[in-house]
């Protein structure tokens, strides 16, 4: 898809393309609207790549009194996990109690039950020091009295926007990365009438003319609509992580960990293979222009935590594989500490212009409803929101294979790609059904990738599409001869392309994916 191929006019224009762009249009299509989104970089580049990648109620806002987030939260993880196996799966998460230090035993019972009442499943069991620490090998026990057991999901967040983009155009939507919106179009009456669409790496542009456009661009909605609330305003707060590789801690359930030096809860993660270690939350400033980047201060802080809670583990910077950082668009009235920082989302209309902006990412179809309820009067008046059908469309329960892959990996295609899965599986060969050496990736994603999930560069198959960059050792450099035979007839790169890409990628990890040392 390309500036060329797309029409002059769409009932609806979403700009951006993370997840509650791809939430938006997704909802749009099944409205019947003609609808596009445009994405200025690559589809979910911006935060929705680079998040913790928890689909969760957030045991920490209910401790905050945000009773409404936890429970429009939880209720979204039930849902997905339901409409989305093999995407979005549920992860255990274990919270040891020490003596002194974070809640004790009777606060974390207390809020551990209304979290599991939201749910209306129970799920949390306390363990006592000797139980707990079998669960948590290597855990520092000293003044370990037990610890609990509850329930949270996660995803793959980039997969959890490219399979609503999958499906949106696979029932009539558009959608076109690499193709930001300069310019909102209005008429003479001030409303809204279209946007300048601008590629923005051949530099060609297009009017393009609709009844309403929604901003979707998270910690970049100020540049296209000022905040109408006197002193509110999006304050970038930088979250950052470090991948470790899983041989260096086994373990199979995330664990909350409580900063020693400021109390703030970091979680170790069992992701895709590997361990990943987050997060930070300071101010990242205005500029934010360019790459998001961790820096060495943050890299030391967690590494600080992770020492203190495993230290014979002895895992130090030089042990973990890749680092990822990522900016919140949180909304801000003043100088708050960032991690009490509210997390709601706020819904702004101006003649026709819609902007969506907060939230997290588990709760995107509630985004996407509210950005849609405020759209309405703009829109054609049959377009009636169907929230209450499947986010995804059903996949098979237990899909059979017939090839050399196991339910759990015919699970996690499915979640993937949804009904694409069987193409990927009866296009493959049988030696491209085995893992990329460090991920749970099978070789036969990348070729189907690469032809029909809009690749420009490199960067977006290896960072994005799939996650190799952040999960083999040196963002899977050595992989590189193999990923350029596979996908070399997808992506119609001649050798001299493919020589540009491999470097660019190449740098780029140095620059923002390679731990500060
Ligand atoms: C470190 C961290 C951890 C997090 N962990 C979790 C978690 O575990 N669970 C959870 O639920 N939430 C989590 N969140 C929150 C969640 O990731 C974000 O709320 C969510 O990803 C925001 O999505 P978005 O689509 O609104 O913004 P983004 O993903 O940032 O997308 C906005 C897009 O707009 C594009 N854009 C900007 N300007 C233009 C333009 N003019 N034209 C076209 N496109 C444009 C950008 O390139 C960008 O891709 C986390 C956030 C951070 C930072």
């Amino acid at each position: 898809m390309t500036l060329q191929s797309i029409r002059d006019r769409y009932d609806l224009i979403v700009i951006g393309g993370g997840i509650t762009g791809a939430g938006i249009l997704r909802e749009a299509v099944r409205m019947g609207l003609d609808a596009l989104m445009l994405e200025k970089k690559d589809f979910a580049w911006g935060t929705s790549s680079r998040s913790s990648k928890l689909v969760h109620g957030g045991l920490r806002y209910l401790k905050e009194g945000r009773l409404h987030l936890t429970y429009e939260s939880v209720t979204q993880r039930q849902r997905l996990l339901a409409e989305a196996p093999g995407l979005v799966e549920e992860l255990g998460f274990l919270v040891p109690i020490y003596d002194g230090i974070g809640p004790g035993r009777n606060a974390l019972a207390a809020g551990l039950t209304l979290y599991d009442l939201m749910a209306r499943h129970r799920y949390h069991q306390y363990y006592d020091c000797s139980a707990f620490s079998c669960m948590v090998p290597r855990l520092n026990t000293d003044g370990l009295s037990g610890g609990y057991r509850f329930m949270d999901a996660q995803v793959d967040d980039a997969r959890l926007v490219q399979r609503l983009i999958n499906e949106a155009i696979g029932n009539g939507g558009a959608a076109l990365n690499y193709t930001g919106v300069s310019e909102i179009l209005r008429d003479d009456a001030g409303n809204v009438s279209g946007v300048v669409a601008e590629d923005t790496e051949t530099g060609e542009r297009c009017n393009i003319s609709t009844l309403c456009v929604i901003n979707a661009t998270g910690s970049w909605a100020e540049t296209l609509h000022a905040s109408p609330e006197a002193g509110l305003h999006l304050r970038p707060l930088r979250g950052s992580h470090l991948m470790i590789p899983a041989w260096r801690l086994p373990l199979f359930q995330a664990v909350t960990l409580m900063h020693p030096d400021d109390g703030r809860p970091l979680f170790i993660i069992p992701w895709e293979g590997a361990l990943m270690l987050g997060t930070t939350d300071i101010d990242h400033g205005s500029d934010i222009s360019g790459d998001i980047v961790t820096s060495r201060e943050e890299a030391d802080y967690m590494i600080t935590c992770l020492e203190a809670y495993f230290p014979a583990a002895e895992i130090s910077l030089k042990d973990c594989i890749s680092s990822f950082a990522g900016i919140r668009p949180v909304l801000s009235k003043g100088e708050k500490d960032p991690s009490k920082e509210s997390r709601e989302h706020v819904v702004w209309r101006k003649q026709g212009l819609v902007t969506v902006t907060g939230g997290k990412m588990t709760t995107f179809r509630t985004l996407a409803a509210d950005a849609l309820k405020a759209a309405s009067r703009h829109l054609p008046a049959n377009a009636r929101l169907r929230t209450e059908e499947p986010a995804f469309q059903p996949v098979p329960a237990l899909p059979s294979c017939g090839k050399s892959l196991s339910a759990s990996q015919m699970r996690r295609l499915y979640g993937r790609y949804g009904m694409r899965a069987r193409s990927i599986i009866d296009t493959a060969n049988s030696k491209d059904l085995e893992f990329i050496p460090g991920t749970f990736t099978l070789w036969a994603e990348l070729p189907v990738l690469a032809k029909t999930e809009q690749i420009r560069h490199l960067s977006d198959l290896l960072l994005r599409r799939v996650r190799i960059g952040l999960l083999a050792p040196e963002g899977g450099r050595e992989h590189l001869d193999r990923i350029q035979t596979l996908c070399e007839s997808g992506l119609d790169w001649d050798s001299d392309r493919w020589k540009i890409e491999r470097k660019m990628y190449t740098e780029h990890w140095e620059h923002a994916h390679r731990v500060p040392q």
